[in-house]
């Protein structure tokens, strides 16, 4: 162990700081499994904001990188690590604390989504962002990228649900930003700057949680449809007449290796599925569940089946939800997460299975169609270098395919360090220079997240 460690060691109390090598390799890693990863010097398993504030003080005091890290599981590179630096792991701040009064959940960022769900649906509340992680991701995690999910459709995104938060800046000062009020427009927006800035502004020790009334269970219709154009057809159809609490997109690809790796009965013949649902109170849920079967079937659904048995809609939710582990099986992948204004969404599956074609890649497709936002999985062999070449030219194609259609590199994922080159061809070079202006006046040396996207 180096000096400048041994200072970081000396600093926190004992267990807090590991260099023992195995236990360095849980950290190189997030879901990505990126080759480019990196081994850090020494992780830190936060206990406390002051913890985060001795090891952000030493880093900038020595120049060493810091990653933020919830639970690992971003698809976008952003919580690998770099060779150098230093894991600053959050999984050890997990209290949730639910004001009912308030309806506020004040949360340490290492909690896991489900828990703040399962703490707030025992007082009768509901914190709705459910990013398909959800049992396995954290609400720090969640936070810094601003995740989404499959409820977002109609109750929005992390960022709406944020109300208050403690971040610690790259010098070690901690700041308050917003609280348990639900209106407050007091100074700039700087409480909605840190959401979504991936760990490259700050960290996040603690987070107000707007919760809202437990809902009513949904009820969901599942439509089969020849073709993938035909299902997004519905979707953009389905979406002027319907305010659903969630629009799922699976492509027969998408079917099969959910088949494949957890047989459900899904039909493997159908061109694409739909998930779509309704939480609709009182006889407004009949009236949506029959224009989602209208929209389905005029748009030329095979099959539209509608329950209002909340487990079978959930069995249909879980073979969505399983869909990138199961792509895990097949080979590598590439994760994309591209998005296009609803309109849009037909072209842009079209593109995207003609970008498989000539790659000769599989591009499995789920959607969170309602929002527009898909995800393109590129499987591939990481180990053929020829696979691992086409699979890289699809993944730029499809971004800059979604950018042609006025769309976007990342809906919910996050940039990261996976798609930072293709950052600037989105948002041009004047906006990526605010970005570099915005981060130079919070992180001058740079000590945050380093070699993310900005
Ligand atoms: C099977 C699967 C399904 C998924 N489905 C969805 C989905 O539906 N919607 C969606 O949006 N995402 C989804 N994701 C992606 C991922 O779960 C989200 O990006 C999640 O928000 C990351 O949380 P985490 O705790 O794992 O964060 P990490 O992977 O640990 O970190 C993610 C980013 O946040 C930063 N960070 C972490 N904690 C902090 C903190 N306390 N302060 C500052 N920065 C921090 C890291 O530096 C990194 O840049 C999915 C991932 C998997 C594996």
């Amino acid at each position: 162990m180096d000096d400048v460690v041994e200072e970081l060691v000396a600093a926190l109390p004992e267990g807090v700081v590991t260099t023992d090598a195995a236990a360095l390799e849980k950290y190189r890693h997030d879901w990505t499994h990126d080759a480019g990863a990196g081994t850090p010097r020494a992780a830190v398993r936060a206990e406390t904001a002051e913890h985060v504030q001795e090891t952000l003080r030493w880093a900038t005091r020595h120049g060493v990188g810091v990653v933020p890290r919830g639970a690992g599981t971003s698809l976008s590179g952003g919580s690998m690590a770099v060779d150098g630096c230093v894991t600053l792991s959050l999984e050890r701040m997990t209290a949730v604390e639910i004001d009912t009064a308030a309806r506020v959940a004040v949360v340490e960022p290492g909690a896991l989504n489900v828990d703040v769900k399962k703490a707030a649906a025992a007082e009768g509340l509901w914190y709705p962002p459910d990013p398909s992680s959800f049992e396995i991701s954290s609400i720090g995690g969640n936070i810094a990228t601003n995740a989404g999910g499959l409820c977002c459709v109609k109750y929005g995104v992390t960022a709406d649900y944020v109300l208050g938060m403690d971040v610690v800046l790259a010098d070690g000062t901690l700041v308050t930003l917003g609280g348990k009020r639900v209106k407050d427009v007091a100074g700039l927006s700087l409480l909605k700057l840190f959401v979504g800035s991936e760990g490259t502004l700050g960290v996040v020790t603690r987070a107000v949680l707007r919760l809202v009334p437990a809902q009513q269970p949904a009820s969901t219709v599942v439509a089969l449809f020849p073709t993938v154009a035909a299902a997004a057809a519905a979707v953009v159809e389905l979406g002027r007449t319907v305010r659903a609490s969630m629009v799922e997109l699976m492509d027969q690809a998408s079917i099969n290796a959910v088949e494949d790796f957890r047989p459900m009965g899904l039909d493997r013949d159908a061109g694409a599925l739909l998930i779509v649902q309704t939480d609709a109170p009182g006889a407004a849920r009949e009236d949506e569940v029959a224009a989602v079967v209208a929209a389905c079937e005029l748009a030329g659904a095979e099959d539209v089946v509608a329950t209002d048995d909340p487990e079978e809609g959930e069995m249909f939710v879980r073979a969505r939800r399983v869909h990138f582990t199961a792509l895990e099986q097949r080979g590598a992948v590439l994760p994309e997460d591209v998005g296009v204004p609803v309109p849009q969404l037909p072209e842009l599956l079209a593109r995207v299975e003609a970008i498989g074609r000539r790659h000769g890649v599989e591009i499995p497709v789920v959607a969170h169609a309602g929002d527009g936002n898909t995800h393109p999985a590129i499987v591939h062999d990481a180990a053929d270098a020829d696979s691992e070449r086409r699979a890289r030219l699809a993944f730029d194609e499809i971004m800059h395919a979604a950018i042609a259609l006025g769309g976007t590199i990342t809906g919910e994922h996050g940039v990261g360090r996976l798609k930072k080159e293709c950052l600037e061809d989105q948002v041009g070079a004047d906006v990526m220079d605010l970005n570099r202006r915005v981060k130079q006046a919070l992180d001058p040396d740079g000590i945050l997240n380093p070699g993310s996207f900005v």
